[in-house]
């Protein structure tokens, strides 16, 4: 956002304004300073379609893990063709990649709390590091109702783990029904897996289906309890995630790109 900005003014300045608008006023005070993460879930494109709304030169990452969904390639397509924009896609470091699997094998993550951290660090966190390097903010489709680490979840942070740039969580007050709102009215294209039981969806070994009543975020990480399900990208320099009832701002590392 070219100078510095306090969170307290760019809070004041999106407060009571309507998704889009936040989108329109960031890309109006950082231009190509801003980028979104984007994962393909159903917060993320609604996203795209916003910022495709209020610039001609939209500037989107996504982290390419090596082991999302063919569905989730599908839409990057589908998404990259409707809109024409050029995604700035980021793989792990193929080293850290060799190792790991060379190593632990290639279903890690599945052994420990640890393990499936260390599996996120080099496939999401290392990549986010790098998306995120020359931003001065960065745009995400978390929402406050998606999971207990999450509830406290403020549209606007600063990102300390990330050089102190600006988040933004234009969909924060947004329900799912909502989201779901405007991908119809206004023919957003999303994952087919949401289709089949999947409200959230990240990497295939670590994403399944969810069965009627459970939470949305039960299909991620399913042998993990809820205040780990959280892959790095939004967890805070400290290292801990941001669980009900935390001060705001003080949990702010990252994620939605696959988070
Ligand atoms: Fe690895 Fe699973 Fe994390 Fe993807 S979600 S980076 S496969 S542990």
């Amino acid at each position: 956002m070219g100078e510095r900005l306090d969170v307290e003014s760019v809070e004041g300045a999106v407060a009571g304004r309507e998704p889009l608008d936040i989108v329109r006023w960031a890309v109006s005070r950082s231009g190509e300073g801003l980028a979104l993460a984007c994962s393909f879930g159903a917060e993320d494109v609604v996203l795209v379609d916003m910022l495709a709304r209020v610039t001609d030169t939209p500037r989107v990452f996504a982290l390419d893990t090596g082991r999302l969904h063919e569905a989730t390639y599908e839409t990057m397509e589908r998404v990259r063709e409707r809109y024409g924009i050029a995604m700035e896609v980021y793989f792990p470091d193929r080293e850290a990649v060799e190792r790991l699997e060379r190593e632990q094998g290639f279903f890690s993550f599945r052994q420990s709390l640890e393990a499936r951290r260390a599996c996120c660090q080099i496939r999401k966190v290392e990549p986010l590091r790098r998306a995120l390097a020359g931003l001065d903010a960065w745009v995400t489709g978390l929402r406050r109702e998606q999971s207990v680490t999450r509830a406290a979840l403020a549209v606007v942070e600063r990102d300390e783990a990330h050089g102190g740039i600006l988040k933004l969580n234009p969909l924060a007050d947004w329900s799912s029904d909502q989201v779901w709102e405007y991908i119809h009215r206004h023919g957003v294209p999303y994952n087919r897996l949401h289709d089949e039981g999947y409200p959230s969806i990240g990497c295939e070994p670590c994403t399944r289906a969810i069965r009627p009543g459970e939470h949305p975020r039960a299909g991620r990480w399913w042998w993990e309890s809820p205040e780990h399900k959280e892959c790095g990208l939004h967890v805070g320099p400290d290292g801990t995630v941001r669980v009900l009832g935390q001060a705001r701002g003080s949990g702010t590392g990252a994620e939605a790109a696959h988070g």
